[in-house]
């Protein structure tokens, strides 16, 4: 089947909705003509795709495998099952609820069923790579609860478990939040773990991002030493959109019911079914061969991109992401992503730690491997790759650079496409 086939399979929506139809073939054209570094995008699989498009949006599934509030659930519960199981195995977990609808609806689920209103909680500050749910004042997080935030160490810009430690004794906040969206470095579960529970807090694993190099190893497993972890299956993991949580066998019925009847209603079982598609996927031994590679390309973008002058917040990266400090180049994050984006590369702009700009300019640049590393591109790519970012940001006003860029760009998007 060729490419055109598979995606031009929307025959009843062409007929029948052409704006929307027009609007997907726009974006499936987009995806497949741009660089994608967002360091939280990756694309899903064929199968996966395929399984969330199916009949099982039209069914209420209101509970849990075999204790439903409706009938007719057979089939939607071998879904949720093989979901459940496939997850477990993945990362060695005693309990799964596969039914978050997102890395924030699972976040929201944990506090909600362990903390009450005014509780507080400690996370990573925003600005530092922490994220929305981890209480901050525009998310339910911090209206609801009483947020502490950690900083990054300013000279090393890593996480300081010592100022964690002093804060958790300071404020003994009811839960601890580990975990990050722009944190280029190790996080460290098992002091995190001695941290909370040292201060009578549980320690949520927020894994949203590193949940694929968490599974097949590459990255310290926070199972054994989270009393509960949240995670995102989208980023790093490659599933569907969605979320999910895990816990000790101790926890699960209080989760369960924070996800069910807590924060949710009817789960999304077209969604659960492409979770379980994209587990099985992540069990299989190409995984661990594609996240090796990530990891890879991260390292070679951060050396690349270092040897060019720019600095890289924390001086390097362990994960898929790296974090550039455009300060020395006399450039904004604002810039530097509409600049790239100009150019056929698709990045974020990022606050850094003790940044100057407000989060709507920033002084950083988020970059990513894992979208790029499933379209199969290596060390040779990234090399390449870095080498346009240097021209894009260093020669703005060049329309021979640019011209160049946009060139490299289509070919290397044409060499390496995304659904083959
Ligand atoms: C992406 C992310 C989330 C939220 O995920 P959504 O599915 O966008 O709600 C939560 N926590 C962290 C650390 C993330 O990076």
């Amino acid at each position: 089947m060729t490419e055109q086939d598979f995606w031009n399979g929307y025959k009843s929506l062409q007929r029948l909705d052409s704006e929307v139809h027009e609007a997907i073939l726009a974006e499936t054209e987009r995806e497949k003509r741009s660089l994608v570094m967002i360091a939280s995008e990756n694309y899903a699989s064929r199968a996966v795709i395929e399984a969330q498009a199916n009949v099982m949006t039209n069914k209420y599934a209101e509970g849990y495998p075999g204790a439903r509030y409706y009938g007719g659930c057979e089939f939607v519960d071998k879904a949720e099952r093989l979901a459940i199981d496939r997850l477990k195995r993945l990362f060695g977990s005693e309990h799964a609820n596969v039914q978050p609808h997102s890395g924030s609806q699972a976040n929201m689920a944990v506090y909600l069923a362990f903390l009450e209103p005014g509780d507080s909680i400690m996370g990573m500050d925003l600005s530092h790579g922490g994220h929305l749910t981890h209480g901050s004042p525009v998310s339910f997080s911090g209206k609801i609860f009483k947020p502490v935030f950690y900083k990054l160490d300013p000279v090393t810009q890593q996480i300081d478990y010592d100022q964690v430690r002093t804060l958790a004794k300071k404020h003994r906040p009811k839960i601890i939040v580990a975990g990050a969206s722009a944190y280029p470095r190790l996080i460290d579960f098992s002091v995190f773990a001695d941290i909370a529970h040292e201060n009578g807090a549980y320690l949520m694993a927020d894994m949203a991002h590193i949940a694929g190099l968490v599974a097949v190893g590459l990255h310290p497993s926070p199972v054994g030493n989270a009393d509960f972890i949240t995670s995102t299956t989208h980023k790093t993991l490659r599933g569907p959109r969605g979320g999910f949580i895990l816990s000790p066998e101790q926890y699960s019925g209080k989760l369960d019911k924070g996800v069910f009847p807590g924060t949710q209603g009817g789960p999304l079982m077209h969604i659960i079914a492409a979770k379980a598609v994209a587990f099985g996927e992540a069990l299989g031994s190409e995984f661990k061969d594609y996240q090796k590679q990530v990891l890879v390309n991260a390292k070679v973008l951060a050396d690349e991109i270092l040897g060019y002058g720019f600095d890289l917040v924390s001086g390097g990266t362990d994960n898929h992401l790296i974090l550039i400090d455009l300060t020395n180049k006399g450039i904004t994050g604002l810039d530097a992503e509409r600049l790239l984006g100009n150019a056929g590369i698709v990045a974020n702009k990022n606050t850094i730690p003790f940044d100057k700009m407000g989060p709507k300019i920033t002084s950083g640049l988020r970059l990513g491997t894992p979208a790029l590393t499933t379209r199969g591109m290596k060390e040779t790519e990234i090399k390449q790759i870095a080498a346009l970012i240097r021209d894009t940001l260093e020669k703005p006003d060049s329309a021979d650079a640019l011209k160049r860029t946009r060139g490299v760009v289509a070919d290397l998007c044409d060499s390496f496409p995304i659904y083959s």
